[in-house]
């Protein structure tokens, strides 16, 4: 640590931060009532959306699920048609998971980062930030936003993921937590992340605006566009898909249950992957087929859309079609026929729901 500043501007930087997180901070719900259970819903949800497209999710999840007992007491497809829109199902199961494991144990949610981290689905940051912020833990939570602050403010080269630029930013997060005698470590914590979501954003960092810019080796550089660097990307990969919208006699749809991951438990409709030297009828026949044991005729197509999974573009030839067989009570495992109005109450991909506006189905 012989190369940082000392103590003093650290806790110069902490106050001066403080001050203006405490004169700023977005009144958001998670913050009018800190505790443990809506710190930890509403970080597993930031993780992967921005605030204004999560709170409306946020609330509607926290009103069905107000505590962990809740969650733990629901079945698998209720979680995660509650989560549906937010992706990353994953963190949805680990959550609902980790909230059976409570319950099974009698367990109230654990107070310290340590215990926290051992719960599924919670990282580091999620065990800090609830921590700190609902028990007042001095624990430092870096996330993406926090390690674009500190990297700036104490222009740190390189990436996320990097040893070098990890182990730097961790020092400097917990230099700066302790300092001042580590007061407030959850209001510190968050006044870190609401400079990096609403002043120091990633591409235009507004430095003439910015509380912290006294400190700021970056803007004093004038390097701030630029850091932190980023990562090399693993390039896209192109993927078309044939669908198919088959119907019942009373107009409800054919839907499946996928079993693989990343979309383990959600349901689809009956699709396949086509090359570029077949057409996409050919391959939605053979595809349906193999992988669900129905045969489909295909009769209209529909709009098609795109779709982007990570680093997968998917671009969707939908196809209403008819069911040539099994009849539509003799559909196999995983298999079953909704109505579009009840789509909402099962956990549906938002491919899903993209290909059914196409038809003017959506619920
Ligand atoms: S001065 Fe600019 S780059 Fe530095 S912390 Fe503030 S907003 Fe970020």
């Amino acid at each position: 640590m012989s190369d940082l500043p000392p103590a003093s501007p650290f806790r110069l930087l902490r106050r001066t931060l403080l001050a203006w997180f405490r004169k700023n901070q977005r009144p958001l719900p998670f913050r009018e009532s800190p505790d443990a259970w809506r710190v930890w819903v509403s970080e597993v949800m930031l993780q992967q959306t921005r605030v204004e497209a999560m709170l409306p999710r946020y609330r509607a999840f926290v009103t069905r699920f107000p505590n962990p007992g809740s969650l733990a007491g629901a079945d698998e497809d209720e979680v995660l048609a509650a989560w549906a829109g937010l992706g990353y199902y994953g963190r949805a199961r680990a959550l609902h998971r980790a909230a059976r494991q409570l319950a099974a144990a009698g367990r109230a949610i654990p107070p310290d980062a340590a215990s926290l981290r051992k719960l599924p689905g919670v990282g580091d940051y999620t065990a800090a930030a609830i921590a700190s912020i609902a028990f007042g833990v001095p624990v430092a939570a870096v996330d993406g936003n926090v390690r674009r602050v500190l990297s700036r403010l104490f222009l740190v080269e390189g990436y996320r993921g990097r040893a070098s630029f990890e182990g730097r930013i961790r020092e400097l997060a917990d230099r700066l937590m302790e300092a001042d005698d580590a007061r407030d470590p959850g209001a510190w914590n968050q006044a870190l992340m609401e400079l990096g979501a609403t002043v120091c954003t990633p591409s235009a960092p507004r430095c003439a605006n910015c509380p912290v810019r006294e400190f700021c080796w970056a803007r004093v550089a004038g390097r701030q566009a630029e850091l932190p660097q980023r990562r090399p990307r693993p390039s896209a990969v192109s993927v078309c898909l044939a669908m198919a919208v088959v119907r019942d006699q009373e107009g409800r749809i054919l839907v499946f249950r996928r079993g693989e991951s990343p979309m383990r438990g959600l349901y689809e409709l009956p699709c396949g992957e086509y090359r570029s030297d077949e057409s996409a009828e050919e391959a939605l026949v053979r595809e349906a087929i193999s992988r669900y044991g129905i045969h489909v005729k295909p009769a209209r197509e529909l709009a098609g859309f795109r779709h982007t999974v990570m680093n997968r573009r998917i671009s969707v030839a939908p196809f209403e079609a008819d069911l040539v067989e099994p009849a539509p009570g003799a559909i196999g495992p995983g298999g079953r026929f909704v109505h579009p109005r009840d789509l909402d109450r099962i956990p549906a991909g938002s491919m899903l729901r993209k290909a059914l506006q196409g038809v003017g189905s959506t619920p």
